[in-house]
């Protein structure tokens, strides 16, 4: 049996060092916004080689915060992916705005710069990218439309820790960058976290408000705010993993390099590392016309998969009243019925890799 991840694995390979961060802050008696949440927002900020890096409850909340803090609300449109996870359209709901889509581009999976002009309308006030699976936006022709439209630019980075466009780490790209620490992400807690960063120092004071109730200081709540806290467990963790990301995240584009080079003349199509990109392989998204006979038989030799996503954003039933039907955005349906993740995590040894690939080279739909 190959599961699709098993967090186990990575708890074990480093105990101790986790054990020991998390007895030292139940000795401290100090649970929220504390020193290890402080130090592991300057750490991550020099990771990602941010000014500034504020700590939140989880990745929704980092992209709601940014767009709360860059002043989008009611009565203004934010465009996406449509193939993202839906939290990314429901952060920009839960601020009042309307998210709006643009089709992928075939090949990167990610938001098509060719095809994002043509969505920007007068509500139009600004574009969330998403690095998905792990791989950057296309973010130069993005970011100069952004440009010449006046428009902020949001990267939901929540698979992308450590992810690189042309040399610079994702997240500082535009003008703020979110991330999740759900556990299973290349950078997982022990439960739900998220962080903001950026290099503008205006969003940093605001999110750093906004997240803890809008408090300027204790009672002095100037802000409508929200309680979006880092706790001092998850931070105390995250520092602790935050030192192994790079060797984890080698680990992974190693897997992922195998899988592509074994799958090379089967009948599946791999994903493709743009030249721009440095991709930090979250998910190993592979496509396949006959995806549900692939999934089974896959599953009949053992092998977990997993469907990332059955659903474009545009065609659940919660964004039904936005009116956009099948057909709206013909790649990102055409790939919701083709995608399949592959098992890929820093502890999958590369013999299950040649097996999973053998089974995929065997298999005839
Ligand atoms: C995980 C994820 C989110 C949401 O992050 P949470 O921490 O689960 O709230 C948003 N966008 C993308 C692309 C994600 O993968």
């Amino acid at each position: 049996m190959i599961p699709f991840g098993d967090l186990r694995l990575q708890y074990q390979a480093i105990k101790v060092e986790l054990d020991n961060a998390i007895q030292s802050v139940l000795d401290s008696g100090w649970f929220i916004l504390g020193k290890n949440v402080a130090a592991f927002e300057s750490e991550f900020a020099a990771y990602c080689g941010a000014a500034f890096a504020v700590g939140v409850g989880n990745g929704t909340e980092a992209l709601q915060l940014a767009l709360m803090a860059c002043g989008i609300g009611p009565g203004d449109e934010v465009i996406t992916a449509p193939n993202s996870a839906t939290f990314t359209a429901l952060a920009i709901s839960a601020v009042g705005a309307v998210p709006t889509f643009v089709d992928i581009h075939p090949e990167t999976y990610n938001l098509d710069p060719q095809r994002l002009e043509e969505a920007i309308g007068t509500r139009t006030k600004a574009i969330m990218p998403v690095h998905l699976y792990g791989q950057p936006a296309d973010m130069d022709p993005i970011l100069d439309i952004a440009r010449r439209h006046n428009l902020f630019v949001i990267e939901d980075a929540a698979q992308a820790h450590g992810a690189l466009y042309k040399g610079h780490p994702v997240g500082t790209l535009g003008d703020v960058g979110c991330f999740s620490f759900y556990p299973s992400k290349n950078l997982g807690a022990f439960g739900d976290g998220g962080m903001i960063v950026t290099n503008n120092p205006e969003i940093a004071d605001k999110v750093r408000m906004l997240r803890n109730g809008g408090q300027k200081s204790r009672y002095d709540h100037q802000l409508l705010g929200m309680n979006s806290r880092l706790d001092e467990l998850q931070a105390a963790i995250l520092r602790v993993k935050l030192r192994y990301l790079d060797k984890w995240n080698e680990r992974r584009r190693h897997i992922a390099a195998l899988y592509t080079a074994l799958l090379g003349d089967s009948t599946v199509e791999p994903p493709v590392d743009m030249p721009y990109a440095k991709h930090v392989y979250h998910l190993y998204v592979i496509r396949c016309k006959e995806r549900a006979a692939l999934q089974k038989y896959l599953a009949e030799q053992g092998v977990e998969t997993a469907i990332h996503y059955p659903t474009p954003i545009h065609l659940q039933k919660a964004y039904r009243w936005l009116n956009l039907g099948r057909g709206s955005f013909p790649i990102a349906e055409q790939y919701a019925e083709e995608v399949l993740s592959l098992p890929i995590y820093p502890e999958l040894t590369d013999a299950k890799v040649r097996q999973i690939a053998t089974y995929i080279r065997d298999w005839h739909a």
